[in-house]
């Protein structure tokens, strides 16, 4: 028998499970109640609405058949389609440790039922009053826990959008630079894009109205590269953005949708550990500098979608800062912390909580206030549900870049967001989650920190065990967050071999409700990932013999993954279900 007392939880743990459902639905009895609150206050709220207007909706209405009759049908057509989504996939369950989602928390659930009974579109506050507000106060919340000062910016319905939000105002800044120097007589389209707010202002009016022929995003592209050529003294071949090799997928489809086309992606290396190379990312500055190609932005990732690997924040800034310092060039430092900004809550004295992450982490997350502008998504490890993303800079100037009016909706000059966001009708519901996880969790250590610390260590857990009881797996290195790559290869074994080994591992675990556990898979490219493939595949001494390592890949996220009050260790389970796996596949000689 187990001491009584070993299995309760300490008690800021049981704090935190009030926070989600549960996987038993333990908490039902509160949403319930809950629910039924935000219910009765929202008909309440019509009730009291000028109640002598009357009812619409009689009692002999409710007694027609007609009308039974649709009700009947939409109560069935409801009841059909909620057993539908009881074939989805089980989020919630400790189970499911396949990709960067889990259980939402309840009080973003909560937000987001309220938001989507009140409907607000945050496009303007002619349309959404309390919706906007609510906003603000989110991203000013999100802002201070990445360490900006004030911070301004907008939910997104998620990452890719964000991303695009950055791209879009970052590359309206550099041509503007670029134009207005250009036509001043400067002849290097480079510098030119660099110049900064301050030598852009002293430009005159003048100057800046005639240049904007020479803005290839405003009027004729080919006609603007023309004219910009004859200045510089060489073909222009347009600005670029320098993107470190792990990035997400939604630069690539940025570079399209912004027109600046795919060669514009100027990748940065990555080192041995899969970090940006720092030593790269100089060459590559100076690359542009020589070809005179202007540089929209510089990313850096905090939390890879791949591995959930952390840039060195820091060290980039420290490089931009120094250029700035010394040559004058102001370079726009996007952070695409789409997964992992909300690693920002693990900061803080609590060595316990900010100990999880490695001291380099913990030095790029203390740089992200110094970033021109981030992304990040409530809708991954903050637990909020979908949509939700959001894009804040640091500076005013940075966020108002270009806008565009619309007849039909009356922006109130300086509160509206809606002329300057690429979306045009926005749900404030992601807003409003986040908004609640702000109060309730709270961004600090006590609140997502703890939550958050804890899936790391659970992460960190799971590799050892993994690599002390299965053998020949080969964990991925360096994963800082919550995620976790591995494979299966036998000393010498060739890359093709392991990797349609990993592909069969990978489909043991059915995609249906039937699964012991639910897992993910990915792809590290040789092309990109060059020193950190190599240095995995030489884990086993691997012959490089594929393009690509397929890697088995769980997320951690759930908060009940190792509860003492469950029937269930989850870790032991998965170990074991794993070694049955490999020992299956072995005698299947694959
Ligand atoms: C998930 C992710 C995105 C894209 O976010 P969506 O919300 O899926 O559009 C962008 N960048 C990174 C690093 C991500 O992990």
């Amino acid at each position: 028998m187990k001491d009584k007392l070993a299995t309760l939880c300490l008690s800021e743990e049981a704090a935190l499970k009030g926070l989600f459902l549960g996987p038993q639905a333990e908490n039902s009895q509160w949403v319930s109640a809950q629910i039924n609150a935000l219910l009765n206050s929202w008909f309440e709220w019509r009730r009291s609405f000028r109640p002598g207007d009357g009812r619409a909706v009689s009692s002999a209405d409710m007694e027609s058949a007609d009308y039974i009759k649709r009700r009947q049908h939409t109560d069935d057509v409801l009841q059909e389609l909620a057993s539908r989504f009881e074939q989805e996939i089980p989020k919630f369950s400790p189970r499911y440790i396949g990709h960067m989602f889990s259980e939402t928390s309840l009080p973003a659930l909560f937000g987001h039922i309220l938001t989507l009974l009140h409907n607000p579109n945050n496009i303007s506050g002619e349309s959404s009053w309390v919706g906007v507000t609510v906003e603000e106060e989110a991203i000013t919340a999100l802002a201070q826990m990445m360490g900006f000062r004030k911070g301004i910016g907008h939910f997104t319905s998620g990452g890719t959008i964000a991303n695009f939000e950055a791209v879009y105002r970052a590359r309206t800044r550099c041509v503007n630079w670029m134009a207005a120097g250009l036509e001043q007589g400067c002849c290097s389209a480079f510098a030119s894009a660099a110049m900064g707010y301050r030598s852009y202002n002293e430009i005159s009016h003048g100057v800046k109205a005639s240049a904007e022929r020479l803005n290839p995003f405003e009027g004729n592209p080919f006609i603007a590269a023309q004219e910009i050529s004859q200045k510089i003294g060489r073909d222009f071949l347009g600005p670029v953005l320098l993107i470190p090799e792990h990035k997400h997928y939604s630069w690539t489809k940025s570079a399209h949708v912004f027109g600046l086309g795919a060669e514009a992606l100027w990748p940065v290396q990555l080192d041995a550990h899969g970090h940006l190379d720092i030593q790269d990312l100089k060459r590559q500055i100076r690359r542009a500098q020589l070809e005179d190609r202007p540089i929209v932005m510089v990313v850096s990732v905090l939390g890879t979608t791949e591995l959930g690997m952390i840039d060195p924040i820091h060290e980039v800034q420290e490089l931009l800062d120094m250029y700035r310092h010394v040559e004058g060039w102001h370079i726009w430092h996007h952070v695409d912390a789409a997964y992992g900004g909300f690693l920002c809550s693990l900061k803080g004295e609590n060595q316990e909580v900010s100990g999880v992450l490695s001291e380099q982490s913990l030095k790029a997350i203390e740089a992200m206030g110094r970033a021109t502008s981030v992304t990040i998504d409530p809708h991954k490890l903050g637990y909020v549900p979908y949509s939700s993303g959001a894009f804040i800079t640091a500076d005013e100037k940075d966020y108002y870049q270009r806008s565009f009016g619309a007849p039909y909706v009356n922006f109130s000059v300086n509160k509206d967001k809606g002329p300057f966001t690429l979306e045009g009708s926005r749900s404030a519901a992601g807003a409003v989650a986040t908004w609640m996880t702000a109060q309730c969790v709270g961004f600090s250590q006590e609140g997502y920190g703890r939550l958050i610390a804890r899936t790391i260590r659970l992460r960190k857990e799971m590799e050892e065990v993994l690599r002390e009881n299965v053998p020949n797996i080969r964990v991925a290195p360096s994963g800082d967050a919550n995620l976790l790559g591995f494979c299966v290869a036998q000393p010498g074994d060739s890359l093709q071999k392991v990797n349609e080994r990993t592909l069969r591992l990978y489909e043991t675990f059915a995609a249906d409700n039937h699964s012991d556990f639910f897992i993910s898979k990915t792809r590290i490219y040789k092309k990109c990932y060059s020193r950190y493939f190599e240095n995995v595949v030489s884990s086993w001494q691997g012959r490089i013999d594929a393009d690509e390592l397929v890697l088995a890949r769980i997320c951690i996220m759930n908060p009940f993954f190792k509860t003492k009050e469950m029937n269930v260790d989850f870790q032991d389970l998965f170990v074991q279900s794993l070694q049955e796996r490999v020992r299956g596949l072995d005698s299947l000689k694959i």
